[in-house]
């Protein structure tokens, strides 16, 4: 036997993510690339330096402040709130979704989604044990819902994963495709879950409305968050969620005790209290998203509507000369989605002038 005794379906494997690369426009993991004022740093550090005189202690389990917090914010995005019992919080959303998975999926469970989407999702499935299918999407990166229909009520799903937008083309759901969908699980008769991870939720477009709004109308539909992209805060590493408190419940079985810092808790909850400074280049990136899709047309580029911090283009017939040929100019995107497609982050205007120097250059070269 091979050392170290390693489980055989992770044998070879290489960890997941993208390469950390000291260059000058990092735009390749979707991040807000505008950091917190002089008053936000010292409201978060003055709140580490009052927990940290009590570190000796464990933090609060049931993070009852912070789920306070977290609804008190979500409650914005939907007509119903959100009470603090509806709320999961722990270290990122993909924790979230993986104990999601650990509490709702797997040995003989199935979690299902649609292709290209956001890479984490079958390495959930795969530690966990879960089965995992994936369906398509569209030539558009659309669902295409009679099939979606169709391959709940043939695998029937412990747990479907949908972003919404979508990683890596940014595309948003519709609320009906959403109900469908909700009421497809709930028919295929396993007590499924939808889980619309809403990580991009703050960039979508106007008039685009949020999952959170249909948890009164559907009991198996989970709304994840974060508070890496909009909220300009990766580093501290929270996301969280939105259910019925029953589906909350189950999830507390399965977390580690104490999973989450008395310190992140601190961070995340003096970034709340600042959350119009945070949120505030969000407009902002939205409209650079915007201007980088319609000049990635002019260009002659194929772009997926974004209402996302990112932008998926292409087609290139080798995309890895194109990202080394931006790399080469000290901009850093992403090599990722169907084959021949690059997405790209939406940064600062100075950064995204330099991403189209740089394209416009590579596209030169390789003319
Ligand atoms: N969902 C999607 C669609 C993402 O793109 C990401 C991060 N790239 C996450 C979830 C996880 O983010 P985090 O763990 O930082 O909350």
């Amino acid at each position: 036997m091979s050392w170290p005794p390693l489980r055989d379906e992770l044998k070879g494997l290489a960890p997941y993510g993208a390469p950390q690369l000291d260059v000058p426009v990092q735009l390749n993991v979707n991040e807000n690339p505008y950091g917190p004022s002089a008053d936000c740093v010292a409201d978060i550090a003055a709140s580490v330096a009052e927990v940290a005189g009590s570190l000796n202690r464990y933090p609060d389990r049931e993070l009852t402040e912070l789920r306070t917090a977290l609804a008190g914010y979500l409650s914005q995005d939907t007509p119903h709130g959100i009470s603090p019992d509806q709320v999961w919080a722990a270290n990122g959303s993909n924790e979230v979704m993986l104990q999601l998975l650990q509490a709702y999926a797997g040995p003989g469970r199935t979690a299902l989604s649609f292709a290209p989407t956001y890479s984490m999702y079958p390495e959930y499935a795969r530690d966990t044990n879960t089965g995992w299918v994936v369906g398509h999407r569209e030539e558009d990166f659309s669902l295409d819902l009679h099939h979606a229909r169709a391959l709940i009520e043939e695998t029937r799903p412990a747990v479907v994963l949908l972003p919404s937008p979508n990683n890596p083309t940014g595309t948003a759901l519709p609320h009906e495709a959403i109900s469908l969908l909700c009421d497809a699980v709930a028919g295929a008769g396993q007590g499924g879950l939808l889980v619309v991870d809403e990580a991009y939720g703050e960039f979508r477009r106007a008039g685009v409305p949020s999952a959170l709004e249909l948890l009164p109308a559907h009991r198996n539909l989970v709304v994840t968050r974060t508070m890496s992209k909009a909220f300009a805060l990766a580093g501290a590493r929270l996301g969280y969620l939105a259910a019925d408190p029953a589906i909350c419940d189950g999830i507390r079985v399965v977390r580690l005790p104490y999973h989450l810092s008395a310190v992140t808790q601190a961070v995340a909850l003096a970034a709340l209290r600042h959350e119009k400074e945070l949120l505030g280049k969000v407009d902002e990136l939205r409209a650079e998203r915007d201007a980088t899709v319609d000049w990635l047309r002019e260009q002659g580029h194929r772009v997926g509507d974004s209402d996302a911090n990112f932008v998926l283009f292409g087609v290139f017939g080798d995309r890895h000369a194109v990202w080394q040929g931006l790399l080469d100019r000290g901009v850093l995107v992403r090599e990722v989605g169907p084959e021949g497609w690059l997405r790209v982050s939406i940064g600062t205007p100075e950064e995204m002038a330099s991403f189209r120097l740089g394209l416009t250059q590579v596209m030169e070269e390789q003319a």
